[in-house]
């Protein structure tokens, strides 16, 4: 349910962030509106929950980042202030969602994060990245950004379907890019936004603010390599979102990826993300021309 949609969720049960906002009169941006879940991967209401690391321990480990503080941080972008980690007060071992249950963590979340293990820790990366590397860095990326998107201060952009379909797969909705940072600020970074800008037919620029408003674009920095995650609301594909600057993994665009090839950027928060509306053709861009959150 997106806003607008349900007025049903009483505001005690919706986000802190929402109800932060409502409180100090702020326009809410276009969002899915629905209440805190027992668990944002599934539809158990009871049970065990437990705390899923953002960023887990054997990647902290890894990269001797353990003790690596860092604080998210609203800055503001031309849509919707985007939300960036600055170096600051929590170590990022302590950086957990406490709204997991314990089949998720313990089931599912642990077997990718087993599979996902060789293919983020490998030095140096080189060759061509093999399909099942791609789905395994598809599904961790779109996780971690959705792990992120429900519990940074940011607006809930990802649906209950999609969040709970990756259990088992990478459901319709999402894309993954990469590219590599060459600045590198401590080893995790991360940025949550929405598309700078659009392309879109003349009869649809009334509705393409809030599509804009509802796709998720999130960078997420592990030292030099940097995973963008899109996340697209229908009827827009995640493919409709373009990336001039990064190189697409998923879904596949037909040609062969390879390390090398992946571009060199100078930093994680660089590239724009375009929304390109079916038959834009005769169409204009569409910068949005009112932030809100
Ligand atoms: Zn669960």
């Amino acid at each position: 349910m997106t806003e607008g949609e349900d007025p049903a969720v009483p505001d005690s049960k919706r986000r802190k962030f929402d109800r932060n906002l409502m409180e100090t009169g702020h326009r809410l941006a276009h969002r899915v509106v629905e209440p805190v879940p027992f668990c944002w991967f599934c539809d158990r209401t009871a049970g065990t929950r437990s705390k899923e690391h953002i960023f887990p321990q054997w990647l902290l480990r890894h990269h001797d980042a353990m003790d690596e503080r860092v604080h998210p941080t609203r800055i503001s972008l031309p849509l919707g202030g985007a939300v960036v980690s600055e170096r600051g007060e929590r170590p990022l071992r302590a950086h957990v969602n406490g709204e997991v249950c314990a089949d998720c963590n313990n089931g599912w979340m642990s077997a990718l994060e087993a599979a996902a293990m060789p293919i983020l820790t490998q030095e140096p990366r080189q060759g061509a990245i093999p399909s099942d590397d791609v789905g395994v860095i598809t599904r961790w990326f779109a996780k971690t950004a959705v792990n992120l998107n429900v519990t940074q201060p940011f607006r809930l952009l990802v649906e209950a379907q999609s969040r709970h379909g990756l259990a088992t797969g990478i459901p319709s909705g999402f894309a993954v890019h990469l590219f590599r940072s060459a600045k590198q600020n401590g080893v995790f970074d991360w940025v949550q936004k929405s598309p700078e800008m659009a392309l879109c037919p003349q009869d649809q620029q009334g509705d393409i603010l809030k599509i804009m408003e509802l796709t998720l674009v999130t960078h997420i920095r592990i030292a030099d390599l940097v995973g963008v995650v899109v996340y697209a609301p229908k009827p827009l594909r995640p493919e409709d979102v373009v990336l001039p600057d990064a190189t697409r993994i998923y879904p596949p665009s037909g040609r062969r990826t390879t390390w090398e090839t992946v571009p060199l950027l100078t930093d994680y928060l660089d590239g724009i993300a375009i929304v390109e509306m079916k038959d834009a053709g005769s169409a204009g861009a569409c910068p949005p021309d009112e932030a809100s959150t």
